[in-house]
């Protein structure tokens, strides 16, 4: 198992507000090495098998539809300690209590459409990188 590895995506709001590249700056600027990049669209069936871990939450429903609702950007990260490095930069799930310089504090707007995702454990990290990546994929 690697523990020094997460996976994120740039979901469907910072996309459409054209954040992509000042975000992957602000990873990258952070000390994450990137392993494996994709700009690509969830389907509902595909959005919904990501975020199954999600499926007895009240907002499951939403966010299958707001996660397929347009282009998203996946990428495999590289860091010591980059579970936790990861969630620190990207901030709180709700970006009105996102730490000042966050990524969710700068470019979310909501709770669910709230910019990133970022992987909450060495095991679901590679479960999540798996689901967008093969190996040959992976630099
Ligand atoms: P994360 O790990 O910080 O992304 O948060 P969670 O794993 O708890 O939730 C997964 C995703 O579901 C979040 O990033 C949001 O996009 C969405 N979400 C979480 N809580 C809510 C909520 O109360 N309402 C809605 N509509 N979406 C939510
Ligand atoms: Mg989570």
């Amino acid at each position: 198992m690697t523990t020094n590895r997460t996976f994120t995506m740039i979901k469907p709001d910072a996309v459409a507000n054209g954040h992509i590249g000042a975000i992957i700056n602000d990873i990258t600027a952070a000390g994450f090495k990137i392993i494996a990049l994709k700009y690509t669209q969830l389907t509902p069936e595909t959005a919904g098998k990501f975020y199954e871990v999600h499926k007895e939450r009240p907002f499951y429903a939403d966010l299958v539809s707001f996660m397929s609702s347009g282009p998203i950007v996946a990428a495999i990260l590289e860091k010591d300690n980059a579970i936790e490095d990861f969630r620190t930069l990207i901030g709180a799930t709700n970006p009105a209590e996102a730490a000042e310089g966050t990524i969710r504090n700068k470019y979310a707007k909501s709770i669910d459409a709230n910019a990133v995702h970022g992987s909450d454990s060495n095991e679901n990290a590679a479960i999540e990188g798996d689901f967008f990546f093969t190996a040959a994929e992976r630099f």
